[in-house]
């Protein structure tokens, strides 16, 4: 089993959609994983009938049982993210701000706090024409986004044993969900837009992918919008000794794919055969 993993450094550079083409062109048997689980959006590409789906729970939150409660304030003055409130003499917690440490639990002179899971949000097992897909919803303000991930990777591993290759649409930037969908992964192709941003951060995100060792190559969309920006972030990989597997040109149809809900590499047109050489190019060294 390989695993590829889709990203990019920020959103809006068209990762998605790459993603969505390579489900569609790669025949091998493969289960797909959309690790972007804060604007999940892959579905939108795949039109996927979910099977299954479960709650999922991330870390716990502190509950206080006001009939215990002493009113001393210990918790109060213990939780440096200001998750405990005072009103009316009475302290409870805020759940928005808590962030599962279970210091106030440790503090409570009366074992008034107790640490209860969270439902965060929910995960999905739906079929597509190309394969399973593994996807999330995670509920506003849950936050807990790397641990999802964590386990959406976990059941991609054990649903796609007889598969050859796990497809992952990371999330953009480099925080914790970026960590997660990359760690383990074989293969990490960055999605790149030609635009000062774009390049500033490809070149961070590089600096966290390296650490964990896959091998790195880049592609640039919409490259032919600055073709002076193309050309600076070829140069920036020729010296990063990256390889640029192809550039994606501007093309309306990729929208109206988008429109239509299926990967533009359904149709005919410029943006695809860009992403069919891309893939030619990179099977062979995935394999
Ligand atoms: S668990 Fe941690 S973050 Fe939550 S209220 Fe207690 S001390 Fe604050
Ligand atoms: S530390 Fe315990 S007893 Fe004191 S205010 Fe907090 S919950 Fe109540």
């Amino acid at each position: 089993m390989k695993r590829l993993a889709v990203v990019s450094g920020k959103g809006g550079t068209g990762k998605t959609m790459v993603t969505g083409a390579l489900a569609h062109i790669c025949k091998r048997k493969k289960i797909m994983v959309d690790c972007d689980v804060d604007a999940a959006n892959l579905s939108l590409l795949l039109t996927p009938e979910t099977i299954h789906n479960e709650p999922f729970t991330g870390m716990s939150v502190a509950a206080i049982d006001q009939d215990l409660c002493l009113a001393c304030g210990a918790c109060a003055m213990a939780c440096r993210f200001h998750a405990v409130k005072m009103e009316n003499n009475r302290f409870f917690i805020d759940p928005l701000h808590c962030e599962g440490c279970a210091v106030c639990h440790a503090f409570c002179p009366a074992a008034a706090i107790t640490m209860e899971p969270r439902a965060c949000g929910e995960i999905f097992h739906s079929l597509t024409e190309y394969g399973m897909l593994i996807h999330a919803r995670l509920y506003p303000g849950a936050g807990n986004s790397g641990l999802l991930v964590h386990e959406l990777r976990k059941q991609a591993d054990k649903l796609g044993q007889d598969c050859e290759l796990t497809l992952l649409d990371g999330p953009p930037g480099t925080g914790c969900p970026l960590i997660s969908t990359i760690s383990g992964a074989d293969v990490a192709l960055i999605v790149t837009e030609p635009s000062r941003s774009g390049h500033h951060d490809l070149e961070r995100l590089i600096q966290v992918i390296r650490r964990f060792r896959p091998l790195i190559f880049v592609v640039i969309n919409r490259a032919d919008l600055d073709d002076e920006m193309t050309r600076t972030i070829h140069e920036f990989c020729r010296r990063e000794s990256i390889m640029v597997l192809g550039d994606i040109p501007f093309d309306t149809e990729v929208i109206e794919s988008i429109r239509r809900g299926e990967p533009v590499t359904k149709t005919k047109c410029p943006a695809s055969e860009a992403i069919h050489m891309i893939w030619e190019k990179l099977e062979p060294v995935i394999w």
